[in-house]
């Protein structure tokens, strides 16, 4: 890391990695070093702090943040998410991923990414409403329809973009709903937006399955992470006929050789509050999942899932990132020795964005579009996005990561060309 990196984001992992994979790319593509410098920093980050009233009367402070990566394409658009691990320098490194994930779908978007550091799990819900308020008052300088678009990420859900949108139009006197999206339906939000991450990730896998002869029908899944993401992507493939052994999530996880019964699964989830416990199948650990003998591993947890020390110990024919970030660039390169295929994360996990993108401009609009149309264009975009980037894997002969950073961040870099540097 460079001077500047190194005094804002310390020994951060997930920016090492963020920098490590554009100064790569940059060198690859002979990017013009002016805008390579550019886009290794924040184009803004604001660090405030979110005094709370807690439900036992005492005010409890935590620390939120938003962080734009790059505007030259459009307002910016990330999620917000609520986790003990938030920081700085995670969030910086996600809203870069963002960048280069919208730049890869083509939409008209920079990337951002906020969050506060707080434990969502251990609140009540009147203590999330209190946090998300104040929180949302205090980026409301940086958020704004046609300025920062946010949208629900780990920790955050339907109800915290509601209190979200409601807190931003208080401020305005009147409904804003283009101010956030992944709302719910009844105030603004979108047909297809709960299940798009997961069935943009299906769209792309059925693609890539095909590259190395397999079917979904019968594919042997693992998946870690039973959220939105998880549980999702599981019901889809489950109903596609593949066969998914085993689930996880933060309490601990389940599996069975002959497959889970998802629906039944997703039951005992909303019941227990979490997978584990599941009565048809036996325990199995996080670190163990990740190990299964599999056709397809889907991460839809935390980042930092596989690196140097497991990575060796997938046994999986594809890797399909429902998660950002959970790959070191260690990891990815024993990954690549060992013939796993990884589908990155800024391919494989875009239909949030997509159809994010979609609500944002129904909210615009105030015209609403038919599932049925939402999820043929999200099928449309995904595809032609994993069409380009498995064209430029093989063309370059380099792994889908790469092929699709290079798509993304070529994309930023030929904006920041024509539009040139002010002043
Ligand atoms: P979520 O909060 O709905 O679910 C997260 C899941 O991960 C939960 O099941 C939780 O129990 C599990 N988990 C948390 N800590 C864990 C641990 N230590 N080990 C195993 N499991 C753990 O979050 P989500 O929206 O599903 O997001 C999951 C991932 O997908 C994140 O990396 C997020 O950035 C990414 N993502 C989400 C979206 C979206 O639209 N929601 C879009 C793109 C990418």
């Amino acid at each position: 890391m460079d001077s500047i990196s190194e005094s804002l984001f310390g020994h951060s992992e997930s920016y090492r990695t963020a920098l490590q994979q554009l100064d790569a790319v940059a060198k690859r593509l002979a990017l013009d070093p002016g805008i390579h410098e550019r886009l290794r920093y924040p184009r803004r980050a604001l660090v405030v702090s979110v005094p709370t009233r807690m439900d036992d009367g005492r005010t409890e402070v935590f620390l939120g943040y938003r962080v734009h990566h790059n505007t030259v394409l459009g307002p910016t658009k990330g999620g917000i998410r609520y986790h003990p691990g938030v920081s700085l320098a995670e969030v910086s490194a996600l809203a870069m991923l963002m960048s280069w994930k919208c730049a890869l779908m083509e939409l008209p978007y920079g990337g951002a990414k906020g969050g506060v550091a707080c434990e969502p799990g251990q609140m009540s819900q009147r203590e999330l409403e209190h946090l998300t308020r104040r929180y949302t008052a205090e980026v409301m300088l940086l958020i704004g329809p046609d300025l920062d678009i946010p949208a629900p990420d780990m920790g955050t859900d339907e109800q915290t973009m509601a209190w979200i949108m409601d807190t931003y139009a208080m401020t305005q006197g009147r409904t804003v709903p283009g101010v956030v999206t992944g709302k719910p339906l009844l105030v603004g939000g979108s047909a297809g937006r709960r299940d798009a991450t997961g069935r943009g990730l299906v769209y792309v896998l059925s693609q890539a399955v095909r590259e190395i002869g397999l079917e979904l029908r019968g594919a042997r899944v693992a998946i870690q992470g039973f959220g939105n993401v998880g549980s999702v992507t599981a019901r889809l493939l489950w109903r596609e006929g593949a066969t998914v052994i085993a689930v996880s999530d933060a309490r601990g996880g389940v599996f069975n050789a002959r497959g889970l019964d998802i629906r039944a699964l997703g039951a005992h989830a909303a019941q227990a509050g979490t997978v584990a416990g599941f009565p048809s199948g036996d325990p199995i650990s996080n670190a163990e999942l990740l190990e299964v003998p599999c056709d397809v591993l889907v991460p839809a947890a935390l980042g930092g899932q596989l690196t140097e020390r497991n990575a060796d110990r997938v046994h999986a024919k594809i890797l399909a990132e429902g998660a950002n970030g959970p790959t070191s660039p260690e990891a990815d390169e024993i990954l690549a020795d060992r013939g796993v295929l990884v589908i990155p994360d800024i391919l494989a996990n875009a239909g949030g964005v997509i159809v994010s993108y979609f609500e944002w401009v129904q909210g615009l609009q105030y015209h609403f579009w038919r599932e049925s149309e939402i999820n043929s264009r999200l099928q449309e975009i995904m595809t032609r996005a994993f069409n380009r980037v498995n064209a430029m894997a093989k063309r370059e002969r380099v792994n889908l990561r790469t092929a699709a950073l290079m798509v993304g961040i070529r994309r930023v870099a030929e904006a920041h060309a024509l539009r040139g540097l002010y002043p």
